[in-house]
């Protein structure tokens, strides 16, 4: 077993703040069946410019073994490599791509603009169309005021800035599980007792950063009420994934979310909702609208750009008087509310009817059920058009009860998907997303797979 000490990397990160980025390549799966030549020639390249050969780590295929295919365009929900392989795309670009790639009405709006100006530094009226858009369309009482960054790691860092400058407090509160982007504060795991402070999870950030963030178990209350009592009128913001997509899909109990809602108001403290991934995905609304649980403040990004990066984060106009320049709280951005990414954010946002939203989760309730009827001891979880193959009886609802041992039979899984055309995120971690090009056809071609890959 070599790379046993990186298999150790990861088991440190399972459950705690890191996407899965950090295992080791002790088991190679085959990917014969495919012609990687070039992308296997561009990776060779790239890792001797790029560290690792990518620019986000789990695009570099650790967890599941084999080098990474570089793509080369994209059409539907089609993707087709450098070496003119062809894949029905169920990752996504990781969210982002709900409408598929190149739909007619984003490529326009980003022809269009970009016949005008690529960025000018100053306000534009598209940063305009696109916020009222997004405040009228949620519709909820707590959106009031949006501000658009350039990705979700910003947007979260930004609205947590906000919730300190605007409680005057400086702790946090975050969950094993729930990824929140790699700002510094963030970048934490859990102590071993509840209600601990975090310490650092990534080297190159100092322990001071992360003390005060306080790391919980998703689905325990009594964590939380602990923490509040230990850390009484101290803590600024709660944040979490109302639906945590990035650790698994560790979907939590409504009645949790709404004491969370509860417990927070209670104590002072700011209801974040990080709807990265949720936003946009479960309905417009995200699981804000889902679940009727209003936040104080909710990020977003993914989808929200249509392929181009953008965050935001957005919440009451009391809260938004304290950020710059109305108020004290710094935040800025050279190319936050870019003309092009503003004009491929709305013409993606006024494609999400119902109808849009409808057809969707008929597919995954396609793959969903057939698969989970079929008894094995894999099994599917979905929320939306989000969908997460795990293996056990139960669904977990918190990270520590991921069966990490499953993961090596993802990997295995996962090539031979590539080998029959299909595209699934490179980590058994990352959940997969139905976009609104597929058709029936295309969710039965991966459910074929799974169904003939855990039978055997
Ligand atoms: C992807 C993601 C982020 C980080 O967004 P980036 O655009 O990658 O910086 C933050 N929170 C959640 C829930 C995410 O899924």
């Amino acid at each position: 077993m070599k790379g046993a000490g990186k298999t150790s990397l990861r088991e440190r990160a399972i459950g705690n703040s890191l996407p899965d980025y950090v295992s080791g390549d002790d088991f190679m799966t085959s990917t014969s069946a495919l012609n990687t030549t070039q992308s296997s020639a561009l990776y060779e390249r790239a890792c001797k410019a790029i560290p690792g050969g990518v620019n986000s780590p789990v695009r570099a295929f650790r967890s599941v073994g084999g080098t990474p295919l570089f793509m080369e365009s994209g059409q539907g929900c089609r993707l087709r490599d450098a070496d003119g392989n062809e894949f029905l795309d169920f990752c996504s670009s990781w969210g982002p791509l709900i409408s598929g790639h190149r739909h007619p009405d984003i490529v326009t709006a980003v022809k269009d603009q970009a016949d005008k100006a690529l960025t000018f530094g100053t306000p534009c009226e598209g940063e305009v169309l696109l916020a009222e858009f997004i405040l009228s369309r949620l519709n909820r009482p707590g959106m009031e005021k949006i501000r658009f960054v350039n990705s979700g790691t910003e947007a979260v860092m930004s609205a947590l800035r906000l919730a300190r400058g605007f409680t005057g407090r400086d702790k946090i509160i975050k969950f094993e599980g729930c990824y929140h982007g790699h700002s510094d504060s963030l970048l934490v795991k859990a102590g071993s007792g509840l209600a601990t402070l975090g310490t650092p999870d990534s080297a190159g950030v100092p322990a001071d950063f992360t003390q005060g963030t306080i790391v919980l178990p998703l689905d325990d209350e009594n964590a939380v009420r602990e923490a509040f009592k230990n850390f009484p009128d101290s803590i600024a913001a709660l944040i979490l994934e109302p639906v945590p997509a990035n650790n698994g899909l560790l979907l939590q109990r409504p009645e949790f979310l709404k004491f969370l809602r509860e417990v927070t108001r209670e104590n002072g403290t700011l209801l974040i909702f990080d709807e990265v991934i949720s936003g946009f995905r479960l309905g417009f609304g995200g699981a804000a609208e889902k679940y009727g649980i209003d936040p104080d403040l909710a990020a977003y990004g993914k989808i929200i750009g249509g392929g181009m990066p953008v965050g935001a984060f957005a919440g009451r106009s009391e809260i938004f008087e304290k950020l710059a320049p109305d108020g004290p709280v710094y935040q800025a951005g050279t190319l936050s509310g870019n003309p092009v990414a503003m004009a491929a954010g709305l013409a993606q946002l006024k494609l999400l009817t119902p109808e849009f939203y409808a057809h969707l989760e008929k597919l995954t309730g396609i793959l969903r059920d057939e698969f989970n009827a079929a008894g094995r001891n894999w099994k599917i979880e979905s929320a939306g058009s989000i969908f997460w193959f795990y293996r056990g009886k139960d669904a977990p609802r918190r990270a520590d009860q991921i069966e990490r041992e499953a993961m090596t039979e993802y990997a295995a899984f996962h090539a031979h998907c590539l080998e029959r055309g299909l595209y699934l995120a490179p980590s058994g971690y990352e959940v997969g997303f139905m976009s609104s090009p597929m058709e029936e056809k295309d969710v039965r071609a991966l459910l074929d797979a799974a169904l003939e890959f855990f039978r055997s």
